[in-house]
């Protein structure tokens, strides 16, 4: 997919000198929650106003969206209140529906995005609108599963994109519900430098203490725009009850946050470098805990070593290592002494945990 400018023109029109802020229910519960929540939320930095209403659950038996006559209520809203509408749409009739009633911005969600078979079935039903379409990253961490459903939209002409950044669902538990993974935001970025980037902290989160530190980070990398649950009522949600805020406190968190705008050159140096610094740590974070997770597995295999009666050092494996991580370094462009340098360290980082093991 070809970059292009025009990609970002539906975000221009919007004529912002803030970020995009889209938020609104989970979940559409009943007509009167849906309009109450939207009055609030009129007359703020808040444009686009949101809310499922078919609602993909992980097991069954939780509350499954109230279904197309939520649709209506969305229309109430743009009525009423001028903000444009969203929802999440997951199959051809969805789509239908959600054309027919003029929602303005559909988006695909996490589970979906993983089906390159839905992605299709959505794109295809879209196919000459001219909706804004905006695309959640899956549940796994694949960026390429993510630049794919673009992609699909792309070739099926539609050409108001945006992504979604929700984090990626992983066994180990964390802080976040999602691990919010940002090193493979920050590669969509640069792979696709004119599709919007929209961080929706509340799903990365899950819990609502965080978001404002999370929407912080994520205008520090030049998101475009922040997706945030809001409901009247969090306690009480028909979904998703620990993430959202009332409209109050979404009002406080915007009111908060620093936008840095690049305005005269010199601050556009400091956004760029500022972008760039972190950028870095982000990097370095994904470093450590790759090489956390390393040596917990250098741990484990210490203690077979251990039951089995085997020595720590294995040179052999040791020799093969170097080598192979000298060749793969050099195509990175990362030069032989260095590579030398760091996994000797790391591998002496190995054997001391080893140790511990084989002897403690
Ligand atoms: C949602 O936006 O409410 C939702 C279900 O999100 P996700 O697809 O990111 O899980
Ligand atoms: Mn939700």
């Amino acid at each position: 997919m070809e970059n292009k400018k025009e990609m970002r023109n539906w975000l221009d029109d919007f004529g912002l000198d803030h970020p995009l802020v889209i938020a609104g229910p989970c979940s559409a519960e009943t007509e009167e929650q849906v309009l109450k929540i939207a009055h609030e939320l009129k007359d703020t930095d808040v444009s686009v106003y949101r809310a499922g209403i078919w609602k993909p659950r992980t097991r069954p038996g939780m509350f499954e969206g109230v279904g197309a006559i939520g649709l209506d209520w969305l229309k109430k809203v743009k009525a009423e209140t001028g903000l444009l509408t969203s929802t999440e749409v997951a199959n051809k009739d969805h789509v239908k529906l959600a054309l027919e009633a003029d929602i303005d911005i559909l988006w695909i969600g996490a589970r979906s995005t993983v089906s390159p078979f839905i992605v299709q079935e959505i794109a295809d039903a879209l196919s000459g609108t001219d909706k804004i379409v905006l695309v959640k990253n899956p549940v796994n961490p694949d960026l390429a599963l993510w630049m794919g459903g673009l992609e699909r939209l792309y070739t099926a002409d539609i050409k108001k994109l945006g992504a979604i950044h929700r984090g990626f669902s992983t066994y180990d538990k964390s802080k976040y519900r999602n691990n919010p993974e940002w090193q493979i935001a920050v590669e969509f970025q640069n792979k696709f430098p004119d599709i919007p980037m929209i961080c929706d902290p509340s799903h990365i989160a899950g819990r609502r203490d965080l978001i404002f530190d999370l929407s912080q980070r994520a205008l520090d990398l030049n998101f475009d725009g922040l997706m945030i649950e809001s409901h009247w009522d969090p306690d009480n949600a028909w979904s998703d009850a620990k993430q959202q805020v009332t409209p109050t406190r979404l009002v406080e968190i915007m009111k908060e946050l620093t936008i840095r705008k690049k305005t005269t050159n010199e601050e556009g140096y400091r956004t760029e470098l500022e972008t760039l610094r972190e950028q870095i740590d982000v990097i370095d974070q994904a470093i450590l805990d790759a090489l956390g997770k390393r040596m917990k597995v250098a741990a484990s295999i210490g203690q077979l070593k251990k039951d089995n009666n085997v020595a720590v050092l294995q040179n052999r494996r040791w020799n093969e290592i170097l080598e192979s991580m000298q060749q793969e370094g050099s195509q990175r462009g990362l030069s032989e002494d260095f590579i030398s340098r760091i996994f000797k360290a790391i591998h002496q980082e190995s054997i001391n945990h080893q140790e511990k093991v084989i002897n403690g």
